[in-house]
Protein backbone atom coordinates (compact mmCIF):
# COMPACT_ATOMS: atom_id res chain seq x y z
CA UNK A 1 0.00 0.00 0.00
CA UNK A 2 1.27 3.79 -0.77
CA UNK A 3 -0.47 6.32 -1.38
CA UNK A 4 0.22 9.34 -4.12
CA UNK A 5 0.31 12.92 -2.78
CA UNK A 6 -0.33 15.77 -5.28
CA UNK A 7 0.64 18.24 -2.82
CA UNK A 8 3.65 18.51 -1.40
CA UNK A 9 3.19 20.36 1.87
CA UNK A 10 1.06 17.37 2.46
CA UNK A 11 4.20 15.19 2.69
CA UNK A 12 5.18 15.68 5.99
CA UNK A 13 2.41 13.60 7.11
CA UNK A 14 2.99 10.58 5.38
CA UNK A 15 3.94 7.49 7.04
CA UNK A 16 1.70 8.42 9.80
CA UNK A 17 -0.96 5.65 8.40
CA UNK A 18 -1.62 2.70 10.62
CA UNK A 19 -2.12 -0.92 9.24
CA UNK A 20 -5.82 -0.99 10.12
CA UNK A 21 -8.45 -2.90 6.82
CA UNK A 22 -10.67 0.95 7.44
CA UNK A 23 -9.06 3.84 8.92
CA UNK A 24 -12.34 5.40 9.23
CA UNK A 25 -14.25 2.03 11.16
CA UNK A 26 -10.99 2.38 13.23
CA UNK A 27 -11.47 5.58 14.43
CA UNK A 28 -15.76 5.37 15.11
CA UNK A 29 -14.48 2.20 16.69
CA UNK A 30 -11.67 3.55 18.95
CA UNK A 31 -8.83 1.72 18.10
CA UNK A 32 -5.93 2.69 20.42
CA UNK A 33 -3.42 2.40 17.44
CA UNK A 34 -5.18 4.98 15.59
CA UNK A 35 -4.57 8.40 16.13
CA UNK A 36 -7.00 11.45 15.14
CA UNK A 37 -8.31 14.84 16.18
CA UNK A 38 -11.97 14.00 16.72
CA UNK A 39 -14.34 17.13 16.87
CA UNK A 40 -17.54 15.42 16.67
CA UNK A 41 -19.43 12.58 16.54
CA UNK A 42 -23.05 10.62 17.49
CA UNK A 43 -23.97 7.21 16.58
CA UNK A 44 -24.88 8.49 12.67
CA UNK A 45 -21.35 10.73 11.98
CA UNK A 46 -18.43 11.47 12.69
CA UNK A 47 -16.52 15.10 12.14
CA UNK A 48 -12.68 14.97 12.13
CA UNK A 49 -9.57 16.89 10.79
CA UNK A 50 -7.82 15.69 8.47
CA UNK A 51 -4.71 13.97 8.90
CA UNK A 52 -3.32 14.53 5.06
CA UNK A 53 -5.17 18.53 5.24
CA UNK A 54 -4.69 20.10 2.27
CA UNK A 55 -5.08 23.63 4.01
CA UNK A 56 -5.52 24.76 7.79
CA UNK A 57 -8.55 23.65 9.09
CA UNK A 58 -9.17 20.88 6.76
CA UNK A 59 -12.07 18.54 7.95
CA UNK A 60 -13.92 15.57 6.91
CA UNK A 61 -17.59 14.53 7.37
CA UNK A 62 -17.98 10.87 8.03
CA UNK A 63 -21.04 8.47 7.78
CA UNK A 64 -20.62 6.13 10.88
CA UNK A 65 -21.63 3.56 8.63
CA UNK A 66 -19.06 1.65 6.67
CA UNK A 67 -20.00 2.30 2.68
CA UNK A 68 -18.16 2.96 -0.41
CA UNK A 69 -20.70 4.60 -2.79
CA UNK A 70 -23.25 7.70 -2.14
CA UNK A 71 -25.89 5.17 -3.14
CA UNK A 72 -25.53 3.00 -0.68
CA UNK A 73 -26.68 5.28 2.01
CA UNK A 74 -30.54 5.42 2.84
CA UNK A 75 -32.10 8.36 2.54
CA UNK A 76 -32.51 9.43 6.01
CA UNK A 77 -28.70 8.65 5.99
CA UNK A 78 -27.32 10.90 3.29
CA UNK A 79 -29.74 13.92 4.91
CA UNK A 80 -27.86 13.39 8.28
CA UNK A 81 -24.64 13.72 6.49
CA UNK A 82 -25.57 16.19 4.23
CA UNK A 83 -27.12 18.44 7.28
CA UNK A 84 -23.70 17.51 9.13
CA UNK A 85 -21.54 18.77 5.89
CA UNK A 86 -23.92 22.09 6.07
CA UNK A 87 -23.50 22.87 9.45
CA UNK A 88 -19.79 21.96 9.48
CA UNK A 89 -18.91 24.13 6.74
CA UNK A 90 -20.88 26.98 8.20
CA UNK A 91 -18.66 25.93 11.44
CA UNK A 92 -15.34 26.23 9.93
CA UNK A 93 -16.20 29.29 8.19
CA UNK A 94 -17.10 31.17 11.17
CA UNK A 95 -13.83 30.04 12.61
CA UNK A 96 -10.83 30.35 10.46
CA UNK A 97 -12.44 32.76 7.71
CA UNK A 98 -11.54 31.38 4.82
CA UNK A 99 -12.50 33.25 1.38
CA UNK A 100 -14.56 29.93 0.40
CA UNK A 101 -14.20 26.30 0.08
CA UNK A 102 -13.63 22.61 -1.90
CA UNK A 103 -16.24 20.22 -0.28
CA UNK A 104 -15.22 16.92 -2.55
CA UNK A 105 -16.29 13.54 -2.42
CA UNK A 106 -13.56 10.60 -3.92
CA UNK A 107 -15.38 7.63 -5.29
CA UNK A 108 -13.47 4.44 -6.54
CA UNK A 109 -9.99 4.92 -7.87
CA UNK A 110 -10.12 8.27 -8.35
CA UNK A 111 -7.79 9.49 -5.55
CA UNK A 112 -9.45 8.15 -2.54
CA UNK A 113 -7.18 6.99 -0.17
CA UNK A 114 -9.63 5.62 2.32
CA UNK A 115 -12.43 3.35 0.76
CA UNK A 116 -15.07 4.83 3.48
CA UNK A 117 -17.17 6.74 2.26
CA UNK A 118 -16.00 10.62 3.92
CA UNK A 119 -17.02 14.31 2.61
CA UNK A 120 -14.05 16.57 2.34
CA UNK A 121 -14.69 20.18 3.74
CA UNK A 122 -11.21 21.90 2.68
CA UNK A 123 -11.26 26.40 3.49
CA UNK A 124 -9.35 28.08 1.39
CA UNK A 125 -7.47 31.30 1.98
CA UNK A 126 -6.38 34.48 -0.26
CA UNK A 127 -3.47 33.94 2.29
CA UNK A 128 -2.94 30.77 3.90
CA UNK A 129 -2.98 30.98 7.55
CA UNK A 130 -0.27 30.13 9.82
CA UNK A 131 -1.88 27.79 12.29
CA UNK A 132 -0.91 24.30 13.31
CA UNK A 133 -3.44 22.28 13.02
CA UNK A 134 -3.15 21.46 17.02
CA UNK A 135 -3.87 24.35 17.48
CA UNK A 136 -7.09 24.62 14.82
CA UNK A 137 -8.41 21.54 17.08
CA UNK A 138 -8.60 22.70 19.92
CA UNK A 139 -10.15 26.10 18.72
CA UNK A 140 -12.39 23.76 17.06
CA UNK A 141 -13.47 21.96 20.47
CA UNK A 142 -13.64 25.31 22.65
CA UNK A 143 -16.67 26.26 19.86
CA UNK A 144 -17.94 22.49 19.06
CA UNK A 145 -21.49 23.85 20.34
CA UNK A 146 -21.54 25.90 17.04
CA UNK A 147 -21.81 22.65 15.48
CA UNK A 148 -25.17 22.60 16.76
CA UNK A 149 -26.99 25.85 15.46
CA UNK A 150 -27.11 25.53 11.66
CA UNK A 151 -25.57 29.13 10.02
CA UNK A 152 -28.39 30.14 7.29
CA UNK A 153 -27.73 32.31 4.61
CA UNK A 154 -30.62 34.20 3.68
CA UNK A 155 -32.38 33.19 0.40
CA UNK A 156 -31.43 34.71 -2.87
CA UNK A 157 -33.88 35.15 -5.78
CA UNK A 158 -35.39 32.22 -7.28
CA UNK A 159 -35.56 32.29 -10.71
CA UNK A 160 -32.23 33.44 -12.60
CA UNK A 161 -30.56 33.37 -16.10
CA UNK A 162 -27.68 31.40 -15.54
CA UNK A 163 -28.90 28.21 -17.58
CA UNK A 164 -30.88 30.01 -20.01
CA UNK A 165 -28.32 29.22 -22.53
CA UNK A 166 -27.33 25.88 -21.93
CA UNK A 167 -27.47 23.52 -25.07
CA UNK A 168 -26.71 20.69 -23.31
CA UNK A 169 -29.80 20.11 -20.42
CA UNK A 170 -30.90 16.75 -19.29
CA UNK A 171 -33.27 18.19 -16.97
CA UNK A 172 -34.82 20.86 -15.63
CA UNK A 173 -35.64 20.75 -11.98
CA UNK A 174 -33.21 20.85 -10.47
CA UNK A 175 -30.41 21.49 -13.42
CA UNK A 176 -28.81 18.37 -14.80
CA UNK A 177 -26.41 19.29 -17.87
CA UNK A 178 -22.94 17.96 -19.40
CA UNK A 179 -20.15 20.69 -18.29
CA UNK A 180 -19.19 22.96 -21.07
CA UNK A 181 -15.54 22.68 -20.16
CA UNK A 182 -15.83 19.25 -18.70
CA UNK A 183 -12.51 17.70 -17.31
CA UNK A 184 -13.02 14.09 -18.49
CA UNK A 185 -15.91 12.45 -21.06
CA UNK A 186 -19.10 12.68 -19.29
CA UNK A 187 -18.52 15.38 -17.06
CA UNK A 188 -22.04 15.84 -15.85
CA UNK A 189 -23.01 19.06 -12.93
CA UNK A 190 -26.08 19.48 -11.14
CA UNK A 191 -27.41 22.90 -9.61
CA UNK A 192 -30.33 24.17 -7.86
CA UNK A 193 -33.27 26.14 -9.44
CA UNK A 194 -32.62 28.44 -6.94
CA UNK A 195 -29.51 31.12 -7.61
CA UNK A 196 -27.23 30.47 -4.97
CA UNK A 197 -23.52 30.09 -4.48
CA UNK A 198 -23.05 28.65 -0.93
CA UNK A 199 -24.96 24.99 0.47
CA UNK A 200 -25.66 27.14 3.62
CA UNK A 201 -28.23 29.05 1.29
CA UNK A 202 -30.28 25.53 0.23
CA UNK A 203 -32.44 23.85 3.15
CA UNK A 204 -31.07 20.09 4.18
CA UNK A 205 -34.35 18.89 1.92
CA UNK A 206 -33.10 21.07 -0.79
CA UNK A 207 -29.61 19.22 -0.84
CA UNK A 208 -30.55 16.19 -0.50
CA UNK A 209 -32.64 16.34 -3.62
CA UNK A 210 -29.37 17.67 -5.32
CA UNK A 211 -27.53 14.64 -4.01
CA UNK A 212 -30.27 12.41 -5.00
CA UNK A 213 -29.57 14.02 -8.66
CA UNK A 214 -26.31 13.56 -8.48
CA UNK A 215 -26.46 9.97 -7.72
CA UNK A 216 -28.83 9.65 -10.68
CA UNK A 217 -26.11 11.51 -12.60
CA UNK A 218 -23.35 9.12 -11.54
CA UNK A 219 -25.56 6.48 -12.23
CA UNK A 220 -26.21 7.03 -15.66
CA UNK A 221 -22.63 8.21 -16.33
CA UNK A 222 -21.48 4.98 -15.15
CA UNK A 223 -23.48 2.82 -17.49
CA UNK A 224 -22.07 4.45 -20.28
CA UNK A 225 -18.44 4.99 -19.52
CA UNK A 226 -17.72 2.65 -17.08
CA UNK A 227 -14.96 4.70 -15.12
CA UNK A 228 -12.76 3.49 -12.47
CA UNK A 229 -13.98 6.20 -10.13
CA UNK A 230 -15.24 9.44 -9.86
CA UNK A 231 -14.91 12.90 -8.17
CA UNK A 232 -18.07 14.72 -6.80
CA UNK A 233 -17.23 18.32 -5.93
CA UNK A 234 -18.14 22.14 -5.95
CA UNK A 235 -16.29 25.24 -5.08
CA UNK A 236 -17.96 27.95 -2.67
CA UNK A 237 -16.56 31.61 -2.69
CA UNK A 238 -14.20 33.89 -4.07
CA UNK A 239 -11.25 31.33 -4.00
CA UNK A 240 -11.70 28.87 -5.62
CA UNK A 241 -12.83 31.28 -8.16
CA UNK A 242 -16.58 29.25 -8.02
CA UNK A 243 -19.17 29.92 -10.32
CA UNK A 244 -21.78 32.43 -9.30
CA UNK A 245 -24.76 29.89 -9.06
CA UNK A 246 -23.80 26.29 -7.39
CA UNK A 247 -22.39 23.71 -8.95
CA UNK A 248 -22.40 20.40 -7.99
CA UNK A 249 -20.02 18.20 -10.35
CA UNK A 250 -19.85 14.84 -11.31
CA UNK A 251 -16.29 13.74 -12.51
CA UNK A 252 -15.75 10.67 -13.88
CA UNK A 253 -12.26 8.86 -13.65
CA UNK A 254 -10.88 6.33 -16.47
CA UNK A 255 -7.46 4.56 -16.27
CA UNK A 256 -5.26 4.99 -17.99
CA UNK A 257 -6.28 8.95 -17.96
CA UNK A 258 -3.36 11.23 -18.67
CA UNK A 259 -1.62 11.32 -22.14
CA UNK A 260 1.60 13.52 -22.66
CA UNK A 261 -0.05 16.62 -23.75
CA UNK A 262 -1.58 16.54 -20.21
CA UNK A 263 1.28 16.17 -18.32
CA UNK A 264 3.17 18.45 -20.49
CA UNK A 265 1.53 20.89 -22.24
CA UNK A 266 -1.30 21.49 -19.24
CA UNK A 267 -4.10 20.78 -21.66
CA UNK A 268 -6.85 17.94 -21.18
CA UNK A 269 -7.76 16.00 -23.77
CA UNK A 270 -11.35 15.13 -24.06
CA UNK A 271 -11.84 12.03 -26.70
CA UNK A 272 -15.64 13.29 -27.58
CA UNK A 273 -17.17 16.38 -28.33
CA UNK A 274 -20.21 17.81 -26.13
CA UNK A 275 -22.85 17.02 -28.22
CA UNK A 276 -21.59 13.35 -28.31
CA UNK A 277 -21.77 13.20 -24.75
CA UNK A 278 -24.96 14.97 -24.56
CA UNK A 279 -26.99 12.68 -27.36
CA UNK A 280 -25.69 9.78 -25.21
CA UNK A 281 -26.64 10.75 -21.67
CA UNK A 282 -29.60 12.31 -22.11
CA UNK A 283 -30.38 8.78 -23.52
CA UNK A 284 -30.07 7.40 -19.99
CA UNK A 285 -32.85 10.16 -18.74
ZN1 LIG B 1 -14.97 1.88 7.25
ZN1 LIG C 1 -28.29 31.60 -11.37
Amino acid sequence: MYDVLFAPSRGKYVGKKPKVECLLCAIRDKNPDVWTRRIYEDKNVMVIMNIFPYSPGHVQVVPSRHVEDLKELHDDELEYTLDFVQRTTGFVKKIMEPEGFNIGINLGKSGASISHLHVQIVPRYKKIPEIEQEEIHKIYLENVALLKNKIEIGETKKNCECFKKNKYVLKKNPFVYVYEKPYNRGHVAVSPLKHVNDINQLSTSELLSLFKEVINAKNAVENIYHPVGFNIGMNIGKIPNSSEHLQLHIVPRYEPETGFMEVIADTRVVVESLEQSYEKIKAEY
